[in-house]
């Protein structure tokens, strides 16, 4: 009888596109484990290619991958809404699709858009998301967007200047500027320095009707929050989880320990993205920074 199994050549290949297909798939389960994406989102990617990772990705694992969910109540939720063990989400069926899409938008509902935002911009972000160079980037392409200078404790680097990059101060003159209300908010930032965004220039360059960006972190962006409900909150996401600890390792300006903690913060991150009006992918820095300053261009009441 002739053999019947492929020839070696072709199943090497095969095995090797298997491995890089279960690649893609973990890359991605952590990305919804991370909340670099929305569990929706994947669902979103699968539907539109089935055989993409995301399509190609089973039910079981992609809801084991979602935060707070066991294999007990995986179960469950695969009994509830109808959907065999075996289902890949690419070959879900109209009724399957709709009971999952359901199923999510009740346990992770993601926030859209609101209404009646103002010109006060708020763009934060994970740890090495590259906030700074976007916004640096929206600062020399759009001079009519005034962003702020913070106020910082920490020492200038070599290349930064002061008034220019941040106002550098110390701690007695930050703790003035706290008691005399003349910051928005201020934060410590890695349980080191702190930063504040001086309230003055904002209020001016907003009474003159120009948008504002600030550019800082989580702890922040929740004072403004507070303290401006109508602000707009933009949340700068990395492509994947992998590339975000590719940026923070590649960075190489901290040592192990700050590494680990910057990576521990940046989960935190990760996980307040609902709060945000709008979210952005940082995979391109001058597409990133276009695509906030359209954001700001929704007409403000
Ligand atoms: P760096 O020291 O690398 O310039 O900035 C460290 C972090 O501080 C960044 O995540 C940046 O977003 C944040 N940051 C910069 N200015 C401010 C500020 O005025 N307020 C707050 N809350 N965070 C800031």
């Amino acid at each position: 009888m002739a053999d019947q199994r492929p020839p070696d050549v072709d199943r090497v290949a095969a095995s090797r596109r298997a491995v890089a297909a279960r690649r893609a798939r973990a890359s991605l389960k952590r990305d919804v484990a991370m909340r670099v994406i929305t569990p929706q989102e994947l669902v979103r990617r699968a539907l539109a290619d089935p055989s993409s990772p995301a399509g190609t990705m089973r039910v079981t694992e992609f809801l084991t991958s979602l935060p707070a969910i066991g294999e007990g109540k995986r179960e469950r939720i695969l009994a509830e809404l109808q959907i065999s063990p075996v289902k890949r989400i690419g070959g879900l069926g109209a009724r399957q699709r709709r009971a999952l899409g359901a199923f999510l938008d009740s346990r992770w509902p993601e926030q859209g858009a609101r209404e009646g935002r103002s010109r006060l911009v708020v763009l934060a972000g994970p740890t090495a998301v590259g906030k700074g160079t976007v916004a640096a980037h929206i600062k020399e392409h759009h001079p009519e967007i005034l962003l702020s200078i913070s106020a910082t404790t920490r020492p200038a680097r070599p290349t930064e200047v002061d008034g220019e990059h941040y106002f550098f101060v110390d701690d007695a003159e930050f703790d003035r500027l706290i008691a005399d209300g003349e910051l928005l908010e201020h934060a410590t930032v890695h349980n080191t320095h702190r930063y504040g965004t001086p309230r003055g220039p904002i209020e001016e360059a907003l009474r003159a009707g120009r948008t504002v960006l600030l550019e800082i972190d989580l702890q922040g962006a929740r004072q403004v929050r507070a303290a401006e409900p109508s602000a707009t909150l933009v949340f700068l996401l990395p492509p994947s989880w992998d590339e975000l600890v590719q940026r923070l390792v590649g960075r190489g300006t901290e040592g192990d320990e700050e590494r680990a903690r910057r990576l521990r913060t940046a989960k935190k991150e990760l996980a307040a993205q609902n709060e945000f009006d709008f979210r952005v992918v940082n995979d391109d820095v001058a597409a990133a920074a276009e695509e906030v300053v359209e954001l700001v261009k929704v007409p403000a009441r």
